[in-house]
């Protein structure tokens, strides 16, 4: 049995969440695999130190669902990834989701551990994250009194720190899915191969007729401050020659874009050259 000093309270509906939600104030938190919440609960985090009420949302069943319908894909906030893993529409349809997922934690992690919980932490090193960029995922989120949805780059204000407000939960991920002209690929760089926080990551996806990019989407994360899409080299790639020239301008570039973002700390002199490899590496697989 865990003991947290604080209440936990286990509604069976969608309904009961919102209601408890709208009730209480910011000192309650939503509690789904509990694989950030809990650990930061017990070692004091500063995001957490204050929570008096968890609510558990793991008896919604509408939130565990995947579901492709025409263009769309709708995955359940509360699918956790080891179910990303094992499902054939991420499979088939989000490759590139499906390879983050199979990189996190351990699989006693993987099994608990859910989609919302990863990009509502915010982490820097969230590893769903620049996967779900370079997808064009958008949120639901739900209150007692409004649904709306959001596009997860917008709901990603900093590190740690999201446009989730009071009395909101994060009920569903929307992917439109993306052409079968479309290939990706996603690197994970940590200090070891399994268990790892990331280090640096990558997320690539791109569709090209007769060696032209039409569409590319490139995005990072653990090397930003928070997941973040390469606008400037997507579109400086947009209509070119898919060519080795073009892939080394663009590990070149990503390298001045992360400093930009970064500023120059002790660990550029060995980042930048890493992450510049990375992206050519990506690149020159994907042509
Ligand atoms: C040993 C270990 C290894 C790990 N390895 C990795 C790794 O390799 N890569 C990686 O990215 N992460 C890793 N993590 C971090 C963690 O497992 C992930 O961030 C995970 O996705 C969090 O999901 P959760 O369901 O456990 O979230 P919880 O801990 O339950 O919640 C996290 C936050 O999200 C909020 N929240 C959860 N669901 C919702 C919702 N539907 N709507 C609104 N708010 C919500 C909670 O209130 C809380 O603030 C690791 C953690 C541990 C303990």
């Amino acid at each position: 049995m865990m003991n947290l000093n604080c209440r936990i309270l286990s509604p069976g509906s969608l309904a009961e969440v919102l209601q408890l939600l709208a009730d209480q104030n910011s000192s309650t938190k939503i509690l789904a695999g509990g694989t950030d919440v809990v650990t930061g609960i017990k070692q004091g985090s500063k995001r957490f130190i204050n929570t008096d009420l968890l609510v558990d949302i793991n008896r919604i069943p509408e939130i565990k669902n995947i579901k492709k319908d025409k263009n769309k894909i709708t995955i359940g906030a509360g699918v956790t990834f080891s179910d990303l893993c094992a499902s054939e529409i991420i499979s088939n349809d989000l490759p590139i989701l499906k390879k983050a997922a199979s990189t996190i934690g351990s699989m006693q992690i993987r099994n608990r551990a859910t989609i919302a919980g990863n990009f509502v932490n915010n982490a820097p090193c969230a590893d769903t994250v620049p996967a779900l960029l370079v997808y064009n995922a958008v949120l639901e989120i739900e209150s007692l009194t409004s649904k709306k949805e959001i596009s997860l780059q917008e709901f990603l204000s900093g590190p740690y720190k999201t446009q989730l407000k009071p009395g909101e939960i994060v009920t569903k991920i929307i992917i439109p899915v993306p052409d079968d002209n479309y290939r990706g690929d996603f690197y994970k760089l940590g200090r070891r191969r399994a268990v790892a926080i990331s280090r640096l990551t990558l997320a690539v996806l791109v569709r090209h007729e007769n060696n032209t990019i039409k569409d590319i989407r490139i995005s990072s994360g653990a090397i930003t401050p928070i997941g973040t899409r390469f606008q400037n080299l997507e579109k400086f790639a947009s209509r070119k020659n898919f060519d080795e020239n073009l892939c080394r301008e663009l590990s070149q570039k990503i390298g001045e874009e992360v400093l930009a973002a970064t500023g120059l700390r002790w660990s550029s002199a060995y980042k930048l050259p890493v992450i510049q490899q990375m992206l050519f590496q990506l690149l020159m697989n994907l042509r």
